[in-house]
């Protein structure tokens, strides 16, 4: 074929990519495979032959599984010196996009030829069979180039079977044998542009789709209405090198539903978030894929750390700046990942997330949970979460794999009513709270501190409609001054500081209503 068509097609003063020139001297035979994210992401299997590199594009990548048969297109000769470009081809250049050196390394024919070894390998692809030995660092063994068709242009790529053969995915190792880098770091090195910002994603999903954590997730149907996994509460932080930890964001726990483009987005007790927070549902209904997402919807101030009260008056007052933290995956593209191991859901959780001004990555360190919760406790955040990186999603369990440490203990209790106000205070004196244990609604104290005057009244308001002449308790707690009762439906949360051995809480305060959760799933979060 020779390096016209090689030429004919480049601008050299364009394109970093080699200029045509034969290859002489040298002995053993080189073959290299770029990953080239072209219009499509495809890779080109490049073997030398007479000094140039014979190429084929090979869609699908190689593979060394016998079973699997690769469609490889033949393309124009590539210079010898080719074997040693990485890097981007600008826009308007023939193959724009960016290209690794996938693999690398010698090549020959199955059985030893000596000095015949280039004849006997141009024999085979004048035939239209070309048998062949790879010692690359990623591709090793015999592998065959069959010539399909009339077009002159398709072949097969197979592999051999023999002791390199293996059914398990080469592709996922995406690293460049020569720098270590991925195409998209390659990419992103690269001059920026909107159209190479779209390229990036379309690897980044391409490269998602090919990742053993794909083929380890069955194909399911995606679910609906999901209750997501709880943590248990913890008194102290711990190192563990089988455990992650993450930040607490102090806001709504909310799962996100993309499917063709549409996005629903609630609470834990399934309300509806989409009209409060639709910020975030335009930034999610511009992912290109079908997913769940596990998070927590936070309003940051300008510091960066989240403000609950800012985060509830989001709707009215726009203030402060709206985040989804994502933290796992559920469900992409057609598999169930709730099955695979919580540390293999956020890899391709990272790999999937682009970066958006809503939209976060919400990140783990490993193993040093004690320093983690300090700096958090520093920086303002309301505590960590600790996970074990093995855990499988267990929806809406409270699980022990999920462990979450407070700065500050709080709890959330059921409103089962409230007193009379004392001295100058208007509306209520205290709340009386419960928590359920099984169907039963627990009395565990009441919460007379920590109330604004805004509090009060509208606290009031929300409950004159619920109440009611009968005690939601079996037995009458004793409250201060005589308490008015009401359907058990609120929930707030308090902060306090311990609790009496009959399982009542020691100096609650009230901290905030919390409208994001359900009364029937408020227990107590630690034994007494
Ligand atoms: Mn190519």
């Amino acid at each position: 074929m020779g390096l016209k068509e090689y030429a004919s097609k480049r601008k050299f003063g364009e394109t970093p990519e080699p200029e045509p020139t034969p290859r002489r001297g040298e002995k053993r035979l080189v073959f290299v495979v770029h990953k080239h994210a072209a219009r499509a992401l495809h890779y080109d299997l490049r073997l030398e032959m007479e000094g140039v590199l014979k190429s084929w594009a090979v869609p699908k990548g190689p593979s060394l599984d016998p079973s699997l048969k690769r469609l490889a297109v033949m393309v124009e000769d590539h210079p010898f010196d080719y074997k040693d470009f990485e890097g981007v081809i600008p826009e308007g250049n023939y193959g724009a996009g960016s290209v690794i050196i996938w693999d690398r390394g010698f090549y020959r024919p199955p059985s030893a030829a000596g000095d015949d070894s280039e004849k006997q390998l141009l024999a085979g692809l004048r035939k239209g069979d070309l048998k062949f030995v790879l010692e690359g660092e990623k591709l090793r063994g015999e592998f065959a180039l069959v010539k399909t068709g009339k077009d002159g242009k398709s072949w097969l790529l197979l592999k051999k079977k023999d002791r390199y053969a293996t059914r398990e995915d080469i592709l996922g190792e995406n690293r460049s044998v020569h720098s270590g880098r991925t195409l998209e770091e390659v990419f992103e090195a690269g001059p920026g542009t909107a159209a190479g910002q779209k390229k990036i994603e379309q690897i980044r999903l391409r490269e998602a789709m090919e990742s053993a954590e794909m083929k380890d997730a069955p194909l399911q149907p995606m679910p609906h209405g999901i209750q997501p996994m709880l943590a248990t509460m913890a008194k102290v932080p711990f190192d563990h090198p089988d455990w992650l930890f993450e930040v607490k964001w102090d806001g709504y726990r909310a799962i996100a539903e993309l499917r063709d483009g549409d996005v629903s987005l609630y609470s834990r007790n399934q309300t509806p978030l989409e009209k409060k927070f639709f910020p975030v549902v335009d930034s999610l209904r511009k992912l290109e894929f079908d997913a769940v997402l596990d998070g927590e919807i936070v309003v940051v101030d300008a510091q960066g750390r989240p403000d609950f009260q800012m985060l509830q008056n989001y709707q009215e007052s726009g203030s402060g700046h709206l985040l989804y933290y994502v933290f796992d995956l559920l469900y992409f593209e057609g598999h169930d990942l709730t099955g695979l191991p919580l540390l293999r859901r956020k890899e391709l959780l990272k790999r999937i997330l682009p970066s958006s001004p809503r939209i976060r990555f919400s990140d783990h360190v490993w193993k040093d949970g004690v320093l983690f919760f300090t700096v958090a406790r520093e920086k303002g955040l309301e505590g960590i979460i600790a996970k074990h990186s093995r855990s499988t999603y267990q929806m809406g369990g409270r699980s022990r794999q999920w462990l979450k440490v407070k700065r500050q203990p709080s709890q959330e209790g059921v409103i089962a009513g409230f007193t009379e106000p004392r001295g100058g205070r208007r509306s209520f004196g205290a709340l009386v709270l419960g928590v359920f244990e099984g169907d039963e609604l627990v009395y565990i104290g009441h919460a007379g501190g920590g109330f604004s005057g805004k509090d009060l009244k509208e606290i009031r308001e929300r409950l004159d409609p619920l109440i009611r002449k009968e005690c939601p308790f079996r037995e009458e707690p004793k409250t201060n001054t005589p308490a008015t009762w009401v359907k058990p439906e609120l929930v707030c949360e308090v902060a306090l500081s311990g609790w009496t051995q009959d399982g009542i809480m020691r100096h609650p305060v009230f901290l905030r209503l919390r409208e994001d959760k359900a009364a029937g799933e408020v227990v107590r979060e630690v034994k007494p």
